[in-house]
């Protein structure tokens, strides 16, 4: 198997080996890899069948001369789920979350950290520096341990505590730098220098760029079991597509690996087209945000970063954007926007509450980046988008949890003896008496779960469910709810229809009514609900907290 290092610089091709770092010709620390794609296209699906789901299945295009399977810890091989919730809210059906929060460091980062050390360890390498904003030394540390590779890493003092302790326990020298991260990055470099140690080189490390093409490859894999049944055919591996690759962009090394990646598959005549990609910027740190939107090809760097997400607080990402660019504009297309923390902290609670996933803040801006390019319409309602899930919830919920989110359940003494007794008459008090009370009417069970689910996660209430009209007046008329919520188009009795018939009922018509509609409505229609109800929603415009604010008004 042969692969050849190409020089960004001078063109040079270098047969590629894990010690080699500079052009031989111009000394240039860009080189990429390039592979023998015909050949490995035409024997992958075979060979690819036999093998576990997991990242080394894609070694033959992996910079590394041998596969050692005594390093790997099971890294990669991540679930693809579909997010039917956000989905429903956003009016996007096909939203998939990559779940790289299942890896084992619980970032996505240990691709990178699985990939480089495996190739250090064919180096000869034995002590390692690198300046990092967490994730990438959590990574490295954890398979240097395995490797027996000693770990220096330098990490900013904005890193959160517990970060910084896991990193120390797997043995890893931690050295805290109290300033930015890239003023972090050239104290460790100078360190590397010095003491003439092989230095973390991020975007321009072969092992590294190649790793993150790994979520390409999975993505597309996944995305084509995915399908139904009949149209996979009796193949048993293929490759699909997506049209978006969603990612929080600090340096910018995973969205330039996951683009080769996707190219490859391309190139390999494996997918029909390269996805766009859509980079996630904090607008506290966002060099990438502003030089795209002025259509600039390098990136003015930010010195002092304005966030409370660390993770993400590269303020200048020097030539990786210009690549970035360069690529997005030549093939697949895409995008740069920035959020603020208050939209990534509101969409870390949407995700947790709607679809079960505890993510960190760094891995929620590309989420909140979903949410705003949906509404704005800058993402079609058929397309089909995967989020890349970087990493998991750290101990830093304190920020963003506010007051009031536990109940608290004392025992007395007494209750020590009476265990059964004590306990029950605690958490009566846990549970107030009496919940408002909310019956919610439509016609499609996804509908009603979004919905049922809003209510949910952010109140206490009594609900009830009416799947037609019928049924929601015989509801209506028992329980005699606190509120409505209505959808207007229905076979049979339709929303206007119930309306009417609540209205018409003395004991029904007080209910305030909450209209959640996916009908474009005429101006007859608008009349017809003026008066009648207290607000009209469209299905697909409204998030889960607005409905919310909505409900706790209209009940109070
Ligand atoms: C590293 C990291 C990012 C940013 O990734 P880059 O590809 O380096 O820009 C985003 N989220 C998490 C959780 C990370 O660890
Ligand atoms: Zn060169």
């Amino acid at each position: 198997m042969s692969i050849q290092a190409v020089c960004l610089d001078c063109g040079q091709n270098t047969p590629y080996a894990p010690s080699l770092l500079n052009c031989p010709a111009c000394q240039s620390q860009w080189l990429e890899a390039r592979y023998d794609y015909e050949m490995i296209a035409a024997k992958w699906p075979k060979i690819l069948a036999r093998r576990p789901f997991e990242l080394w299945r894609y070694r033959e295009l992996l910079p590394t001369l041998r596969y050692n399977p005594d390093l790997s810890m099971g890294e990669g091989g991540t679930p693809l789920i579909r997010a039917v919730n956000l989905g429903m809210m956003l009016g996007c059906p096909n939203i998939y979350i990559k779940d790289e929060r299942q890896g084992p460091t619980a970032s996505f980062k240990d691709r990178q950290g699985a990939v480089n050390i495996a190739a250090l360890k064919e180096a000869g390498v034995t002590e390692v520096v690198l300046a990092s904003t967490g994730n990438v030394a959590m990574a490295y540390s954890a398979y240097a341990a395995r490797a027996g590779i000693k770990l220096w890493a330098f990490l900013t003092s904005l890193v959160p505590a517990e970060k910084m302790r896991e990193v120390a326990l797997y043995g890893t020298q931690v050295v805290k730098v109290t300033a930015s991260y890239d003023q972090a990055k050239k104290v460790a470099a100078e360190y590397a220098r010095q003491r003439n140690l092989y230095l973390e080189r991020g975007a321009r490390s072969i092992p590294s760029v190649e790793a993150m093409k790994t979520i390409a490859f999975e993505i597309c894999e996944q995305l084509w079991q995915q399908q139904p049944e009949a149209e996979r055919g009796d193949q048993l591996v293929g490759f699909r597509a997506p049209d978006w690759y969603f990612q929080s962009v600090s340096g910018g090394l995973g969205p330039l690996g996951v683009q080769k990646g996707f190219h490859e598959l391309f190139r390999m005549g494996l997918i029909e087209k390269t996805p766009a990609i859509a980079g996630i910027q904090t607008e506290g740190c966002a060099p990438m945000v502003h030089a795209w939107k002025e259509g600039r090809d390098t990136a003015e760097p930010v010195t002092s970063p304005r966030t409370h997400i660390a993770t993400l607080s590269t303020g200048d990402p020097g030539r990786t954007y210009t690549l970035l660019r360069q690529r997005m504009l030549s093939n697949g297309g895409g995008l740069f926007e920035s959020v603020s923390d208050e939209e990534t902290f509101r969409a870390m609670h949407i995700l947790a509450k709607m679809e079960g996933l505890s993510v960190e803040p760094a891995a929620a801006v590309a989420f909140a980046g979903l949410i705003k390019l949906a509404r704005n319409g800058s993402i079609r309602p058929d397309e089909v988008i995967v989020v890349n899930c970087t990493g998991h919830t750290m101990p830093i919920e304190r920020l963003i949890l506010g007051e009031g989110w536990a109940r608290n359940v004392v025992l007395s003494s007494q209750a020590a003896e009476f265990p059964q007794e004590g306990l029950l008459a605690a958490l009566s008090k846990v549970t107030d008496d009496r919940f408002p009370t909310v019956l919610i009417v439509d016609d499609t069970e996804e509908a009603r779960r979004l919905i049922r689910r809003i209510l949910q996660a952010q109140g206490n209430y009594t609900l009830h469910e009416a799947a037609n009209g019928r049924q929601a007046l015989e509801i209506a008329r028992k329980e005699l709810p606190d509120l409505v919520i209505l959808d207007l188009m229905m076979p049979e009795m339709d929303g206007f229809a119930v309306l009417d018939a609540l209205k018409a009922d003395t004991a029904t018509a007080p209910i305030p009514v909450i209209v959640v509609t996916a009908k474009e409505l005429t101006p007859e229609e608008k009349e017809r609900l003026r008066g009648q109800v207290q607000t009209l929603l469209q299905k697909g415009e409204f998030m889960s907290d607005e409905l919310q604010e909505e409900v706790r008004a209209l009940i109070r």
